[in-house]
């Protein structure tokens, strides 16, 4: 994906962003990021239809985050502030990153669980045990009597294993933003 179409078209941006933001944040960021330059929270509410409050709202829960960064002037005649706005792709780029790092890490140790850890069920399911108390009860379920079979895990071992590959190619897809 080239990075001329911006980062708010991908859905993992996208949900992130709303996530950090509320409900008005992704056409928010979506409008300052085509924009390319600073602009007020009162011409973003024009844009996006949203009331000034929502959108300083979802301005500050974006600044919280370090996404949105804002700029303080006086106006010399009538002694007032005012603000301009700036979104920061490359900061959403790096929270996201972060985030799916943290991910893929807490799949591999589930994973290196499953591939470690042999369990013992009985065909109808009542419950997983692990091998010393499989051994224990000589292989018999403790609570149906049938005999207790090593689960295969295989299968979850697979899924771990597609949704780190997945979480793989998101941030590749990010990393042009970063
Ligand atoms: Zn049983």
């Amino acid at each position: 994906m080239a990075q001329s179409k911006g980062i708010m078209h991908l859905p993992l941006a996208q949900e992130f962003v709303q996530q950090v933001g509320g409900e008005f944040a992704f056409d928010l960021v979506k409008y300052c990021e085509r924009l390319k330059r600073d602009t007020t929270d009162e011409e973003i509410a024009k844009k996006v239809k949203a009331k000034i409050t929502e959108i300083r709202t979802a301005l500050n829960r974006l600044h919280y985050r370090g996404i949105a960064c804002y700029q303080k002037t006086r106006n010399q005649k009538t002694g007032w502030y005012s603000y301009t706005w700036n979104i920061k792709t490359k900061r959403i780029a790096e929270l996201i990153t972060e985030q799916q790092l943290e991910e893929v890490l807490k799949l591999e140790k589930k994973r290196d669980f499953e591939q470690n850890y042999v369990f013992f069920n009985c065909k109808k399911g009542c419950g997983n045990h692990p091998f010393e108390i499989a051994a224990e009860y000589q292989f018999r379920c403790p609570e149906c009597g049938k005999t207790l079979e090593s689960t295969n895990n295989e299968k979850k071992i697979r899924d771990i294993n597609r949704n780190i590959k997945k979480i793989g190619n998101q941030l590749e897809e990010i990393k042009i933003f970063l």
